[in-house]
C-alpha cells in the first residue's frame, strides 16, 4: 500500500517536496504526527500560527462565525470584515482597508493602487517600481516580477515591464537610483526584514533613506509586513519602531493564524482612488477569517503581549549564540522579535536543509530560508519553558547535524584506532 506521502507525489503537482511526517493534531506550540510523535513547531505554517495550534478562543470566534454564515460576497456589506477594517485603521497609520487572501493578492493591490495613484496624478510615464534584490513579494506573475529572486520568476515567457531592482540596505545606489529614475517611479517596495532571502533586516537609516526619496519624488512607500507583521517583530508592525511610516503596508501570513486572510492598509486619500470596480476579490473579507483575524488583532496587540515577544526574542537569540558558542557552525544569527536566521559558516554552506532534517528527527519543526540559513519563527504565545525545550532540541539536532558530516564516523571507523 501507498504510504500517504507516496500518495502526494502521485496525485500533486511536484512543486513542493514536503518533509515524510504526517501531521495530525497540534496544541499550543506542538504538533503530533500520525505516527504519534511529538514535535515543537518553531515553524508555525511558515510566521502563519501566531498563536500556535488550536488556540481554544480561536476556534471559538470561527465556529460562531461559521454557524451564523460563510460568504456573502462583496454585493453585500460584511460585518466581520468592517470590524477588523476598524481595529487595523485603530491599532496603525492606516484610514482605508482593501481584505483580500493571500499576501500575493494583498501586495498585487498595493503594486496596482500605486500605479493608479499616480497616472491619476502625474501621467502613464509614472509608473516605475522599485524593489530590490533577493527580496520576495508573492507568486503571481506581476509580484514573482516585483520579487529580486529572477530563479522564481524566469520562464514564464513576457515579463510585466517598469520594474527596476537595486541591492538591499544599499543607501548609494538607492539614492542613485532616484536621481535617474526618480520622476518616472511611482512606488518602492520593501520588507522591513526581507524573509525568504535569509531574514536580512532592513538598517533603520535605509528604510529613512526610502522615506525621503519617495517623498522626494512623489512615489509611495509600500511596505510589505506578510511575514513581520502582527507581533512578530515585537511591535504590531515592524514600522512602529523604525520611525517610519508607509503609504502602503501589506500583511497576511499571521493575520489569520492559519485562516487564509491578508489586508492592504493605506491612507484615505490614496484609498480613494480605488474606486468602485477598479479592484476586487470574491473571497476578500471572508466572514470566518475577518472574524478571526478580529481576535488575533485583539490578544497579539496587548503592550503585555507585545513586550512578551520582544523578550522572548531576546531570550531564543542568546540561546542560539550560546549554542553556536559551543558549536561554531553559524556565521551569524540575526533577525527581528520571535523571527530568527542563523546563517551556516563556510564548511557547512548550502546545508540548510540537511540540519533541518535533523531537526525535525529531534523534535523540533524549522524552516530553512534559502540553502544556508535555518529560520526560526515560533508562536508569538510560546512560554519561556517551551523556548528552552526547543533550544535543548536544537543543540542536540546541531550535535547531530556535526557529527554525521564528520568523516571519521563512516569511511575511517574501522581504520581508526582509539
Ligand atoms: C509569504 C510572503 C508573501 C507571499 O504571501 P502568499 O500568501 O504566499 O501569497 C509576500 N511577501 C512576503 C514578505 C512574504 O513573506
Amino acid at each position: 500500500m501507498a504510504s500517504i506521502r507516496q500518495l502526494h507525489d502521485r496525485y500533486m503537482t511536484p512543486n513542493y517536496a514536503p518533509m515524510a511526517i504526517i501531521p495530525d493534531h497540534g496544541s499550543g506550540s506542538y504538533l503530533w504526527d500520525i505516527a504519534g510523535n511529538e514535535y515543537l513547531d518553531f515553524a508555525s505554517g511558515i510566521a502563519v500560527c501566531a498563536l500556535g495550534h488550536a488556540h481554544p478562543e480561536l476556534v471559538r470566534v470561527l465556529a460562531e462565525q461559521a454557524g451564523r454564515y460563510w460568504h456573502v460576497s462583496n454585493v453585500l456589506t460584511s460585518q466581520p470584515a468592517i470590524q477588523l477594517a476598524q481595529k487595523l485603521c485603530g491599532l496603525t497609520f492606516a484610514e482605508r482597508i482593501f481584505f483580500a487572501n493571500s499576501g500575493s493578492e494583498a501586495n498585487e493591490a498595493a503594486l496596482k493602487l500605486a500605479r493608479r495613484y499616480a497616472f491619476n496624478r502625474y501621467g502613464r510615464e509614472k509608473h516605475e517600481i522599485l524593489a530590490f534584490d533577493q527580496a520576495f513579494h508573492g507568486r503571481t506573475l506581476f509580484t514573482v516580477n516585483v520579487g529580486g529572486q529572477p530563479a522564481y520568476s524566469s520562464g514564464f515567457g513576457p515579463k510585466p515591464g517598469g520594474i527596476s531592482h537595486r541591492p538591499f540596505n544599499d543607501i548609494g545606489s538607492l539614492r542613485q537610483f532616484f536621481e535617474e529614475k526618480g520622476p518616472t517611479t511611482c512606488a518602492v517596495i520593501l520588507e522591513p526584514c526581507q524573509g525568504e532571502a535569509g531574514v536580512v533586516p532592513a538598517s533603520v537609516e535605509f528604510v529613512k533613506v526610502v522615506r525621503e526619496c519617495c517623498d522626494q519624488y512623489n512615489a509611495l512607500m509600500i511596505l510589505d509586513e506578510i511575514q513581520t507583521g502582527v507581533g512578530r517583530s515585537g511591535k504590531l508592525y515592524t514600522y512602529q519602531k523604525m520611525g517610519v511610516t508607509p503609504d502602503i503596508l501589506t500583511t497576511a501570513k499571521a493575520l489569520g493564524g492559519g485562516f487564509p486572510i491578508s489586508a492592504m492598509l493605506t491612507t484615505e486619500e490614496i484609498g480613494n482612488d480605488l474606486v468602485v470596480g477598479s479592484h476586487g476579490s470574491t473571497f476578500g473579507g471572508n466572514p470566518m477569517a475577518c472574524a478571526v483575524a478580529g481576535k488575533i488583532l485583539d490578544i497579539v496587540s496587548q503592550p503585555a503581549m507585545l513586550r512578551s515577544i520582544e523578550a522572548h526574542g531576546i531570550h531564543l537569540a542568546s540561546g542560539l549564540k550560546s549554542i553556536n558558542d559551543q558549536y561554531g557552525v553559524f556565521q551569524e544569527i540575526r533577525g527581528t522579535g520571535l523571527l530568527l536566521g542563523c546563517e551556516l559558516v563556510g564548511r557547512y554552506r548550502g546545508e540548510g536543509r540537511r540540519l533541518l532534517a535533523t531537526c525535525v528527527s529531534d523534535g523540533l519543526l524549522v524552516l530553512v530560508a534559502g540553502p544556508d540559513v535555518i529560520r526560526l519563527a515560533p508562536p508569538l504565545n510560546i512560554s519561556t519553558a517551551e523556548l528552552d525545550q526547543g533550544l535543548e532540541r536544537f543543540e542536540t539536532a546541531v550535535r547531530n547535524f556535526i557529527s554525521d558530516s564528520e568523516p571519521s564516523s563512516e569511511c575511517m571507523g574501522s581504520i581508526v584506532q582509539k
